[in-house]
């Protein structure tokens, strides 16, 4: 087993791992932000049946053919359609039903013409200029077919989603369940945020950092708190994490170093080590391992490093693992706004924005890229990646970049 792997290699194997794929039936308030769970196709067409895009008079097109400012067609209103009714009488030559928005064309009927555009008169309605051929109708199924793929497993559900089943009528319907990410951090310097900080500590900002990211990419985060440097207190913490939860996130110890205890905690818990170093920067030190169908990735304490590592690496696996399809970033090119003045032996990340300068889009590196720094995630869209091996790079040099 290859224990050090490029950034790409490391997201696939991740994203190889079994998924757990237990499902609920939940009602579409309860649904928002969870992941579809059944292929939905349209039951009823969309529009339903043909109908009118504003108020006006439904006619037959050729009743209006000769019609002129000096001579217009005068046809006899046969039946007034508010939204909601459903026609009973067919327009017939020399016709028109009053029609408002949303209500179905009646029979015979071809075409609408707008009120503004007409005259009433009593029973009639005048018409001044010619109509186009079925002109101002919305046609049934023109928004999707019945039969057609409405949504698909997987997807994501959000306002647009959400209404479009109700458009099916659907009142409720079938999702992953959340699956359970356990999270704790290690390291004998962190101080949990609200206790007053002793010399030489630090508050431990990943927790609520990377609860956050588990949460938003549909995780339910079981917080398992702080471990100090000691191998058997963090491999007690892990077994007991293995316990409660379908993957386990922990920051910390991840290097080589005399106090860094992830990788033992995981050889100790018996646990099969995937990757333990990726080769790209921020983010290489990492622990990925499996115990049978439980998951474990040891990150970085540094919380840029985590972060970065999270998002480049972990993310498309993290959201397949809560059922989503489309799980990997969009991939774009573009130029850098400011030379990036340090040479990169190993692949680079940089934490970024889309800026448009002089119209045109650049990738804009955010301030404070340093490993332990989290300011540089603040408004951050982009992971631009330099390749290995590039040296200094000037401004406009074309790279490529993961939207999330
Ligand atoms: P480590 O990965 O344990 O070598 O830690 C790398 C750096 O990240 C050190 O400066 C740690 O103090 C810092 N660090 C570790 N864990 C956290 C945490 N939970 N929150 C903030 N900083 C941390
Ligand atoms: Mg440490």
């Amino acid at each position: 087993m290859k224990k050090t792997v490029t950034a790409d290699e490391a997201r696939d194997i991740l994203l190889s791992l079994s998924v757990q794929r237990e499902t609920e039936t939940l009602s579409l308030r309860a649904a928002r932000g969870r992941v579809l769970a059944e292929n939905v196709t349209a039951s009823v067409p969309m529009p339903p049946f043909d109908r009118s895009p504003f108020d006006g008079y439904a006619v037959r097109w050729e009743d209006t053919a000769n019609a002129a400012q000096s001579l217009p067609a005068v046809l006899r209103i046969v039946e007034e359609l508010p939204a909601g009714t459903a026609p009973t009488e067919t327009v017939g030559a020399g016709m028109a039903a009053k029609i408002l928005t949303g209500a179905p064309i009646p029979a015979g009927a071809d075409s609408v013409i707008k009120f503004e555009e007409t005259e009433r008169d009593g029973g009639t309605v005048r018409i001044f200029a010619p109509l186009k051929p079925c002109q101002n109708v919305i046609y049934r199924g023109e928004e999707l077919e019945q039969g057609a793929v409405l949504l698909e497993q997987g997807a994501l559900l959000a306002a647009p989603e959400l209404g479009m089943l109700a458009a099916q009528g659907r009142e409720r319907c079938a999702v992953y369940k959340r699956p359970t990410a356990a999270l704790f951090t290690t390291g004998s310097e962190l101080t949990p945020p609200g206790v007053p900080l002793e010399p030489g500590k630090i508050y431990d900002s990943n927790n609520a950092m990377l609860a956050a990211m588990l949460e938003e990419a549909g995780f339910d985060c079981l917080d398992l708190g702080a471990v100090e440097d000691d191998a058997e207190r963090i491999a007690a913490r892990l077994e007991q994490a293995l316990e409660q939860a379908d993957i386990v996130i922990t920051t910390g110890g991840a290097s080589v170093g005399d106090y860094d205890f992830a990788h033992a905690a995981v050889e100790r818990v018996g646990a099969e080590v995937l990757f333990r170093k990726i080769s790209m920067k921020p983010g290489s030190c990492v622990v990925a391992a499996v115990k049978g169908n439980k998951h474990i990735l040891s990150l970085s304490g540094n919380p840029g490093a985590a972060a970065v590592c999270l998002l480049r690496v972990a993310m498309p696996y993290l959201k397949r693992q809560c059922g989503r399809c489309d799980v990997l970033p969009e991939e774009i090119v573009l130029p850098l706004k400011e030379a990036v003045r340090k040479a990169s032996p190993v692949t680079r990340l940089l934490r970024g924005r889309l800026e448009i300068t002089d119209g045109r889009a650049v990738f804009a590196e955010n301030p404070r890229q340093g490993n332990g720094m989290i300011a540089s995630l603040r408004g951050f869209e982009l992971l631009g990646e330099i390749p290995a091996g590039s040296p200094p790079l000037e401004a406009g040099t074309l790279i490529k970049a993961y939207r999330f």
